[in-house]
Parts: C-alpha cells; sequence; structure tokens
C-alpha cells in the first residue's frame, strides 16, 4: 500500500493532535501554519512542517496540496482565513476536504460551498458529556448515522456472573456485544497492579464479572432501554 498524504492547515491544540495522530499512524503529513513557532514546535513529529498563510493561494499552490489524499482544516476562530482557505482548496481540485467548525452557522456556510465532512469537535465533546451526566455508566460512546450508536458501559450489577446466552443481549435488548475489557491483577517486580484488556471476540460462553466493561453497538433507544432496565 503506498503512504497516505495528509495536510493539516492550522496547528491549534485540535490540529496538532490530527496532525500528530496521521504521522504517528505512518502518514506523510504536510503540517501549516502562520505561526513560526507552531511550525517549529511540530517540525520534528511530521514529514514536512511549513510556515504559509493558508489565505495565499500561490503559497498554497505550491505545497502541492492537489496530490494529498486528504487536507484537514482546522483553523479555529478566524473564520474568514477557514472560509477563503476552504474555497482556495476546492479551486485546487483537493481530493478530500475535512473542515473544522464551531457552531451552527459554521456548519451551514460550510454545507453551502459543498463541503461534506465537517467537523465540530465542541459539539461532540458537549453531546459525549451530556450523556455522561444523564448516564453515569456510560464510559464513552460513538455515535453513528441513522441513530445508531456504539457505547462503552459498566456491566450492570444484574448482569453479572451470567453468560451472554443467559443475558441475551440480542435476543432481549437487540444489541450486539462488539467485545468487553476486563481487568487483570498482575503480579511485577513483587507488587500487585491492575491492568486492563480487551478479551477478544466473546463466545455465547462467555461470563461477565462486575468489574467489566461491556462495548456494544446498536440503536440509541435499545442502548437507552437496556440501561434503564439494568440500572
Ligand atoms: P484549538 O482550539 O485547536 O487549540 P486555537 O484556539 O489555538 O485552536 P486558532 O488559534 O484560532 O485556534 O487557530 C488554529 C491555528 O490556525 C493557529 O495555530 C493559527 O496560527 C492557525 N491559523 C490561523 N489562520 C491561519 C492562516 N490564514 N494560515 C495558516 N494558519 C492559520
Amino acid at each position: 500500500m503506498t503512504e497516505s498524504k495528509f495536510a493539516v492547515i492550522g496547528l491549534g491544540r485540535f490540529g496538532m493532535a490530527i496532525a500528530q495522530t496521521l504521522s504517528q499512524r505512518g502518514a506523510q503529513v504536510l503540517a501549516i501554519d502562520n505561526r513560526e513557532e507552531k511550525v517549529e514546535e511540530i517540525k520534528d513529529e511530521v514529514a514536512y512542517a511549513v510556515c504559509l498563510d493558508s489565505t495565499d493561494a500561490k503559497a498554497l499552490k505550491a505545497q502541492n496540496i492537489k496530490d494529498m489524499d486528504a487536507v484537514v482544516v482546522a483553523i479555529g476562530e478566524n473564520f474568514e482565513a477557514l472560509l477563503l482557505t476552504t474555497v482556495l482548496l476546492k479551486e485546487l481540485e483537493v481530493k478530500r476536504i475535512v473542515v473544522r467548525a464551531s457552531g451552527k452557522h459554521q456548519v451551514q456556510i460550510l454545507e453551502k460551498l459543498g463541503i461534506e465532512e465537517i467537523l465540530s469537535p465542541e459539539n461532540r465533546v458537549g453531546i459525549a458529556i451530556a450523556e455522561q451526566l444523564l448516564n453515569p455508566s456510560i464510559v464513552t460512546s460513538l455515535q453513528l448515522p441513522d441513530n445508531y450508536e456504539i457505547v462503552e458501559i459498566k456491566t450492570p450489577k444484574e448482569l453479572t456472573n451470567r453468560t451472554l446466552t443467559e443475558i441475551g443481549l440480542r435476543a432481549k435488548y437487540n444489541l450486539n456485544l462488539i467485545t468487553l475489557k476486563r481487568e487483570f491483577q498482575i503480579k511485577k517486580n513483587g507488587v500487585m497492579d491492575t491492568e486492563t484488556h480487551i478479551l477478544g471476540v466473546p463466545s455465547s460462553e462467555t461470563v461477565l464479572y462486575d468489574s467489566d466493561t461491556i462495548i456494544v453497538f446498536g440503536k440509541s433507544k435499545d442502548i437507552e432501554r437496556f440501561i434503564e432496565i439494568n440500572q
């Protein structure tokens, strides 16, 4: 497989994290910011780090931005710069443009520009926090299209010491158990320590323990029902 090539424009905390993660996973990353100190900060962690103003069409073009598999626009506060950069990327016929937006209005404007991949990190974090406040048993959740969700839930007391067949997640609750996280007591250098591991693909005979965390997939309403019944 050829190495994927990505550009990340705007190296605030958000853009920086995206650029670092892509690079750690083996992608070739071009990191761009108009502040020299940001470029300096990341230069040893990515393939290329360049200081330029992304609203400058010539400067962008000179970076062969068109050849990227995807370009992430992670400029935060300066919406005008974000918009202009996005328009330039469209003009340069970049294959895949992912843009960060804050708030409903920015999302609407970007949608009108024909941007299909819009990231609204504040929104996502907000929804996840609200969900955890409402359901303390939810550790994390990933909202999917069509009202589906993947959630990580502390195993409800009611279900412990029973096999998956006995619990009947699919039959009774319409949910699929993807996997589970289990705590193991391990002796290291004479000291007992707790390590958490994924238990692989569970079988129908797998028994759930009190300290397990289960990762389930299903419709949001079925997940809510499952939590309510077993609270
Ligand atoms: P975060 O919320 O991700 O921490 P932040 O609040 O630092 O980000 P901003 O400073 O608004 O967000 O923008 C993110 C980055 O985008 C900054 O490092 C900024 O220098 C960079 N940036 C802003 N405008 C441009 C531009 N025209 N060209 C290149 N980079 C830009």
